[in-house]
């Protein structure tokens, strides 16, 4: 394969993934010239580049080695491999991204009558994601014929065309819509960064590296949280069982009352009202819960 000094990162041109990888790409440091409008966008500072396409074209032109990385949804990734991308170099899901979530899910009209995958015997089931539903019912064992749609598989029961479906779904809005239930989740999604599995071995290869590196800080970061609040020394055991995972919190004294103190913990993941209601129960109170921007161990 021809050697470029430039590493390219294939993504989606217009669509739910577009705002975040860029914004995504962007905490990592990387700017780019073109306009979004074109096809490629030329890095600025680091030698990386950005082919903008259709998102069920990304796989292919990474085993194609036409761009090194893509970000693109783990449904798919995981569909070509299973289907187009069979005959070349396997892909690899080089990180989870956190942004983009859904799940690949069975829904049948809310009237039919559903126990397991074995409900689905003899059924035609309407999707766009013909080898990840294939794969399922074969590990099922279970013989119904599929049925491949392009968009608008939702409707498929309603037309007649289908007895159930295997779709994306992220909040059922739509499946409500179309009076159909979800009933099995056959694949949990996000974006993923993608790529080959055996990277470049030039100074792509070091681009990937240093990439890789920012994406983990850029990805920790993002889901860490800064939690301050006071507690009596009294409560403070109390208090502290209760904190989400993390190092140990600093404790900080309250001028004029020696009872009190100032806490600061920095947490994993998001802090849910529940999680502070318990807290507070436990004795603490003007408790606040911030984003973290930067971090430097
Ligand atoms: P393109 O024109 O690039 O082919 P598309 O219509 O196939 O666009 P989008 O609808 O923008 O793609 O979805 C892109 C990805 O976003 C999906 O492959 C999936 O990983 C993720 N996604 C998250 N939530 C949903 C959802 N509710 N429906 C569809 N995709 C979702
Ligand atoms: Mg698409």
């Amino acid at each position: 394969m021809k050697t470029r000094d430039r590493l390219r990162i294939a993504m989606q041109k217009s669509g739910r993934l577009t705002e975040p990888a860029l914004d995504l790409l962007k905490r990592c440091g990387l700017t780019f010239r073109q306009s979004r409008d074109k096809l490629f966008c030329f890095g600025e500072g680091e030698p990386v580049d950005l082919l903008l396409v259709r998102d069920d074209d990304i796989p292919g032109l990474i085993e194609q080695g036409v761009c090194d990385l893509g970000i693109v949804g783990r449904n798919v990734l995981d569909e070509f491999s299973l289907t187009a991308g069979i005959d070349g170099a396997p892909l690899k899901e080089w990180r989870p991204l956190g942004f983009g979530r859904c799940r690949l899910s069975v829904a049948v009209p809310q009237e039919m009558a559903y126990e397991s995958a074995t409900s689905l015997a003899g059924q035609r089931i309407a999707t766009s994601y013909p080898g990840l539903l294939g794969r399922w019912l074969r590990d099922a064992g279970v013989d119904a014929q599929v049925v491949t749609l392009a968009g608008s598989v939702e409707i498929a029961p309603k037309l007649g065309t289908a007895d159930a479906i295997c779709d994306l779904v992220q909040s059922g809005g739509t499946l409500v819509a179309n009076q159909l239930r979800e009933v099995d989740v056959l694949l949990e999604s996000e974006a993923v960064l993608a790529g080959p599995e055996a990277l470049p071995t030039d100074e792509r290869g070091d681009m990937i590296e240093l990439l890789l590196k920012r994406l983990d800080g850029v990805i920790q970061v993002s889901e860490s949280r800064l939690l301050l609040l006071q507690t009596s020394r009294s409560a403070l055991e109390a208090v502290t069982r209760l904190l989400p995972g993390g190092p140990q919190p600093t404790l900080l004294p309250v001028a004029g009352q020696p009872d009190q103190l100032m806490l600061q913990a920095l947490c994993a993941g998001e802090v849910s009202w529940r999680q502070l209601e318990e807290i507070k129960k436990a004795g603490a109170r003007e408790m606040f819960v911030l984003p973290v921007e930067k971090m430097l161990a």
